[in-house]
């Protein structure tokens, strides 16, 4: 006797790694895993998706070119790389 883990009824194992009484709870057993699975995957890269969300491409503030004066352009690439905590 095994248990269902859509329902949670009794049923009979006709296979060994049977997990649900039946088709319809295997379908919707599947469906809720795979959404746990999706929502756990979420909340552990939620920190890393923030991130990049923050710092993706085409936000940082250095710009396309050069300063003219290298003290500010020292400057820029130093502000830079404090905002996204580089240590050089
Ligand atoms: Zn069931």
């Amino acid at each position: 006797m095994a248990v269902c883990k859509f329902c949670g009824s009794e049923f009979d194992k006709k296979h060994n790694r049977q997990m649900y009484c039946n088709e319809y709870c295997s379908k919707e057993g599947e469906k809720e895993n795979r959404r746990k699975r999706r929502s756990k995957y979420y909340h552990r890269y939620k920190n890393v998706m923030h991130e990049e969300t923050k710092y993706g491409l085409g936000s940082g503030f250095l710009s396309m070119h050069r300063h003219e004066e290298d003290i500010k352009e020292l400057i820029a690439v130093e502000n830079e790389m404090r905002r996204l905590k580089i240590k050089a």
